[in-house]
Order: C-alpha cells, then sequence, then structure tokens
C-alpha cells in the first residue's frame, strides 16, 4: 500500500514536470480521448494546460505506482510516439527511435540463436577500457556467457569520467538521456550530473552486473599482436609490477576519444615559475584562492572550468583563440526537485516519455548540416535553420553579456553553428563581464617566467595556467602498437589519410578486433545519445563473435573491398555536409582531421541510416573462417 501523497505536492510536480510527457503517460496509463486530443505542449493553451495537469493530479493521486508499465505493442508505441512530439515519423526514423522510450533493458543485444554453444577451451574476449563503452560491452557479454577480461588503465572504472576531475565538471546533454536502459531512473542531485555522480553510477553498473570482478585494473595495454598460427591475440599490458602478457580470442576497444591529452608547447614554456595544469590531470587539492590564473582554451571543458574559478580567483585571463557557438540549456546546474524525482519514481512511464521527448530535441540536427544552395545565392549563410540558430545565439551572447560591444565584437564566431561541437553554457559569458576576467583574443607569443605574453607585447602576470586545450582526438587506439595479419602495424596503416574503420568499428587484417566509438562513428546527427550507440556498437561486435563461434570458426574480418566500399561512400557523404564546407571552418575542428582534410570523428550519415548500419551486419562484407 502506497502513504497518500498531499495532491499539493502532485501538483507542483506536475507543474515542474515535462509537460509532454505526463501528456503521453497519462494516455499510456487511461486511453482518456480527451487527453490525446491536446495538442504537443509547447501548443497548449490555459485550458488545455489545465486540463491536462488536473487530470494528471486526479490519476496521480489514486494510481501513484513505482512499477514500470511493460513496453506497448508496435503500433501503440509508435502512435505514442508520434503524439509525444506531435509529428509522424517514418519507417526508417521508428526503427532507430523505437527503442529511446527504453520500456525494455535490453535492446538490440546479440542472442546464440539456439543456446550458447561449448566455447573453444579458454575462449575469452578482451575489453580494453571500462568506461561507459567497455561496460556495454562488458554486460553484453555476460548475457551471452561469453568469458571476458576488463583491461582498465587507472585504478578504477569510469574511463573519461574517472580521468577528468576538474571543477564544474558535469554532462552538458541531460542525465535521463545519459543513462543505459538496462540502469535506469538513476537518482541524480542534478538534471545534469556532475562527474562525481557520473563516476559512481558507472562503478555501480560494473558491480551490479559482475563487470567489477572481470576488470583487471592499472593495465595498459602497450601492443597487441595477432598470433596467425593460432587466432589469438597477444596483449602486452604495462602493470605497476611490470610488464605482463595476457592472450585473448578477441579484442574490443573502448579506449574513448578523450583519452590522450593535448598538452600545448608554447615558446619559453620551460621558463615560466608558476604550474601549468590540465584539467585531464586536475590536483584533487587545487585551490583558486587568491591567485592569478590563464585558462588557455574555450571549449566545452575551458567553458565548463570558468566560472567555478573566477569565484576564489584574484584575477583570471581567458584566452581565446577562436569564438565558439555557446548555448544555454535548461536545468543546466539545478538540482533535481523532490517533486521530480517522486514523479519520476511513481508515475508509470514518465521517466520512459521525459527520456523520449528529452533526445526528440535532436532528431532535426540533420538540417542544420546540409546547404542550401538557393538560400546562399540570396545572400544566407548557409541554410535557413542554420541561420535562424546562429541569429538565436548571436543574440544569447549580447543579452549575457550586458551588451557590452567590445566583448560581443569578439565572442561571435564567424563559422557557422553546428560545424563544431555546441559548447553548453554553464554561466561562461557572464564570467568575462566579471571585473577579475578578462577576455584575452590576442595569440599567445610565449610563456615568460611570471605569465603570458600575447603577440601585441602585453604581459600578464599569474601564478597558474590551465590548459584547457583539449585531447589527441585524431590519435585513435594511441600511443598502444596493434600489429595485424601478416605483420601490418595498424598506426602505419592510418598514417596515409588518418584512421579509418569499416562503421567505425572494424579494420581489415585485424581480425576479431572491434572499436567502439572509433573513427568516424560519432552520430552528428538523428539524436539518440551515446549511451544508446555505445549499447549498439557493442551489440553489433557480439553479433560477430556469436557467429562466429556459432559457425564453429575463429576468424571475423571485414574484407577489404566492403571497408574501402564504405570509406569511400562516407568522404562521399562527408563532402556535401557543413564540416568540411567553407562555413564550417573545416580548419578550426577536431571533427576534422585537419592534417587530411577528411571528416574524421564524426559519422556523416543521417543518424537512422547509420543506426540500421549498425543494427544489421551484412554478413557478405564479412570474412569468417
Ligand atoms: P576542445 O573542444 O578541443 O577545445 C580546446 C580549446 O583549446 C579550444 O578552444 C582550442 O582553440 C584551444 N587550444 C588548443 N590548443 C591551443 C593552443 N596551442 N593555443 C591556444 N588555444 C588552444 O577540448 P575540450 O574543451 O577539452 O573538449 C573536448 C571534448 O570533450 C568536447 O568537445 C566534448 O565532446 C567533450 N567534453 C564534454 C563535456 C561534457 O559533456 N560535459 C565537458 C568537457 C569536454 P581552437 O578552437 O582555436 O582550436
Amino acid at each position: 500500500m502506497q502513504p497518500t501523497i498531499d495532491p499539493t505536492f502532485i501538483r507542483r510536480a506536475v507543474g515542474l514536470a515535462d509537460l509532454n510527457a505526463v501528456r503521453v503517460s497519462l494516455y499510456q496509463q487511461t486511453g482518456d480521448p480527451e487527453i490525446a486530443a491536446l495538442p504537443v505542449a509547447a501548443q497548449l493553451d490555459a485550458a488545455g494546460r489545465d486540463l491536462l495537469v488536473n487530470k494528471a493530479v486526479a490519476w496521480l493521486s489514486a494510481h501513484a505506482d513505482p512499477t514500470m508499465p511493460a513496453e506497448p505493442p508496435e503500433t501503440e508505441l509508435r502512435r505514442l510516439m508520434d503524439m509525444a512530439t506531435g509529428e509522424q515519423m517514418g519507417d526508417l526514423e521508428f526503427e532507430a527511435r523505437r527503442e529511446l522510450p527504453a520500456f525494455k533493458a535490453f535492446p538490440w543485444t546479440a542472442e546464440w540463436s539456439d543456446g550458447r554453444p561449448d566455447l573453444p577451451e579458454g575462449f575469452q574476449v578482451a575489453i580494453i577500457g571500462s568506461g561507459f563503452s567497455g561496460l556495454a560491452m562488458a554486460v553484453q557479454l555476460e548475457l551471452l556467457g561469453i568469458p571476458y577480461v576488463v583491461l582498465e588503465r587507472r585504478p578504477e572504472p569510469g574511463g573519461t569520467w574517472s580521468i577528468n576531475r576538474y571543477p564544474d565538471i558535469r554532462v552538458d546533454t541531460i542525465s535521463i538521456t545519459y543513462e543505459f536502459s538496462f540502469e535506469k531512473k538513476h537518482p541524480w542531485s542534478e538534471y545534469f550530473g556532475r562527474g562525481p555522480e557520473v563516476r559512481e553510477y558507472l562503478e555501480h553498473i560494473s558491480k551490479k552486473f559482475g563487470v567489477f570482478e572481470h576488470t583487471r585494473f592499472e593495465r595498459e595495454l602497450r601492443t597487441a599482436r595477432f598470433d596467425e598460427a593460432r587466432d589469438l591475440w597477444v596483449l602486452e599490458l604495462q602493470t605497476p609490477e611490470g610488464v605482463e602478457t595476457i592472450e585473448a580470442n578477441a579484442i574490443v576497444n573502448a579506449v574513448g576519444t578523450f583519452a590522450n591529452p593535448n598538452f600545448p608547447h608554447f615558446d619559453g614554456q620551460d621558463t615560466f615559475e608558476g604550474e601549468i595544469l590540465h584539467p585531464a590531470r586536475w590536483p584533487a587539492d587545487f585551490d583558486a584562492t587568491g591567485r592569478r590564473v590563464a585558462i588557455i582554451g574555450n571549449g566545452s571543458t575551458g567553458v565548463q572550468l570558468l566560472a567555478p574559478i573566477a569565484e576564489d580567483a584574484e584575477q583570471v585571463f581567458v584566452f581565446q583563440r577562436t569564438p565558439q557557438w555557446i548555448s544555454p540549456r535548461d536545468k543546466y546546474g539545478a538540482p533535481v526537485e523532490p517533486e521530480v524525482r517522486w514523479l519520476v519514481d511513481n508515475f508509470p512511464g514518465y521517466w520512459n516519455w521525459w527520456r523520449y521527448m528529452a533526445i526528440a530535441a535532436l532528431f532535426g540536427t540533420h538540417g542544420y548540416l546540409v546547404p542550401d544552395e538557393d538560400w546562399k545565392a540570396k545572400g544566407g549563410h548557409f541554410n535557413p535553420m542554420n541561420d535562424k540558430l546562429r541569429a538565436d545565439l548571436t543574440a544569447y551572447i549580447t543579452s549575457q553579456t550586458g551588451g557590452r560591444q567590445e566583448l560581443i565584437d569578439r565572442l561571435i564566431p564567424d563559422y557557422a553553428p553546428f560545424s563544431r561541437r555546441p559548447v553548453v553554457d554553464n554561466g561562461w559569458y557572464r564570467a568575462l563581464t566579471r571585473d577579475n576576467v578578462e577576455l584575452v583574443t590576442d595569440a599567445i607569443a610565449r610563456l615568460t617566467p611570471s605569465g603570458v605574453e600575447t603577440v601585441d607585447g602585453t604581459a600578464r602576470e599569474v601564478d597558474t595556467i590551465i590548459t584547457a586545450t583539449g585531447f589527441q582526438v585524431v590519435k585513435y587506439l594511441w600511443p598502444a602498437q596493434y600489429t595485424g595479419t601478416g605483420g601490418v602495424d595498424l598506426h602505419d596503416l592510418w598514417s596515409v589519410d588518418g584512421p579509418r574503420a569499416y562503421l567505425g568499428m572494424m579494420v581489415p587484417r585485424f581480425p576479431n578486433m572491434f572499436m567502439i566509438y572509433g573513427p568516424n562513428s560519432q552520430p552528428l546527427s538523428g539524436g539518440t545519445g551515446l549511451p544508446v550507440w555505445y549499447v549498439l556498437w557493442a551489440a553489433y561486435s557480439a553479433r560477430c563473435i556469436v557467429h562466429m563461434l556459432e559457425l564453429g570458426r575463429s576468424r571475423v574480418e571485414v574484407k577489404q573491398e566492403a571497408f574501402e566500399r564504405y570509406n569511400a561512400a562516407l568522404d562521399e557523404a562527408a563532402s556535401r555536409l557543413l564540416l568540411l564546407q567553407e562555413e564550417g571552418a573545416p580548419d578550426k575542428n577536431y571533427y576534422v582531421n585537419s592534417e587530411h582534410g577528411r571528416l574524421q570523428v564524426s559519422a556523416p550519415w543521417y543518424g537512422p541510416e547509420y543506426h540500421r548500419m549498425c543494427t544489421h551486419v551484412d554478413w557478405n562484407d564479412m570474412e569468417i573462417c
């Protein structure tokens, strides 16, 4: 028996809730035609809103229940999804989105066609990394009953969330979209969970799903060599005790994209007498109080850092090389109210539809990336949708800087939004207006013993330099050395024009090797949230391993021809997108490999198409022997 909840508490909860999610959840529970007739929340008039809120409060007062509803039958699910967005989607889109409300715990997972066969003696998979993607893979193998070991260079799970511990680090997509469907409704304290909570969430998963006991910490992969005579990977690991060798039948690289910090080098750096910190090597006891600090970089990290540092520091100089498009997020930094928590726990379906609506905002993003030549001929920058965003974000800059023109002029980028990874504002623009913060846009000439000197000859004295200068993103699987069949070295292969893979996951001549979040795999559009993709890629890799085992074979490898065909199509698709065009500032974008002038990090495909590619293994493209 649930305790009776005060209706005023419930009313407050509904008032704080995502009303579209309330609408769809309530309809799912009641089938009430009056609810079905309501438009999406943004179009509700006062009477419609009152009707919805009153009905929701009345229903919840009598029926609040912590049980999550079962997934509705397919036609009903699709109807509810259309109702949520107020738009009818096509079949391709439905296929990509149907698991986003996450009624199922384990969608897409690979399965044995007729129970688990006897596995070859000693068969095991090695997963490199225990961040989000390594955990997704490990949980997949747990479900299949395939032995595995996770090799993690850090002393704890968490990947990038273990490495990055700088002030105010947190997710910049709302946390309900940053959960696995197999571990949902996590009790986040804030709408955008902070780094330590994300780390705890990942450790919790590692322990709950039995991965932790299969994880060997402080094991850093140095070399991986495929032994062709035995169809085994031989791995050399650096451990605190020295080098260790292990063998695995397959390896899954889940090492992340933001693994290797980019440490810049400035003239005179060695003479600087203060400290230089990279956010990925943050000292636990750092205190900015009373210090003069330089922050170099205004990517997601530099932007997250400024406000908390500026609160404490005596003076902060922000060194900006290239302006960014920085946008606000509703509820960023806000705690999850007890009322909303109660709703998540007691309104059946609310979590599912809230998550769906939070992701739905990204469904249209491909539209920002495709040029409109007619529009450009008429004087537009890129296309109407992108230009509208540009105007909105420009107005946002003006509003946040109190109209200070000398700041505004230096903050507006000269390239189109969505060229680079969007940066979320946590009060960065406002912090620039503080008396103790100065925006510096002259290039850095050198470091001196006491600070930073810019090309105009100005010297700024600082005690601490924070290099929020990002990661060596184009160096996939680096610095480990991988040797495939015929002695081929992976990094040699990739030296031609940067890292490439088939679907971001497989490389010919590297049998039984997979990558999660590999080259050209970050979905640019279509919006499904990265944890969903980690599961998809893990499932794809597992499906290949399962198929190989069911056939009684010991090698699965992508064919050279399929790899080349895929990459030719990828280059062609990429060439049509904003990122490689002048308006996209390809020379200022870590998604692009500037050395080779090609898209490197992102998948150029329309999201639902890419989703289909990653959920259907084309066995004709595989060599299994
Ligand atoms: P980043 O986006 O690569 O930004 C690096 C910044 O450093 C840029 O402003 C860059 O300027 C500047 N820079 C680099 N080298 C420089 C040099 N030699 N001199 C002056 N400036 C230099 O790196 P990040 O901010 O660490 O973010 C990396 C990625 O991590 C993000 O895009 C995001 O995907 C992820 N991230 C996510 C979150 C989150 O979700 N909460 C938080 C942090 C990071 P230019 O623009 O001129 O190159």
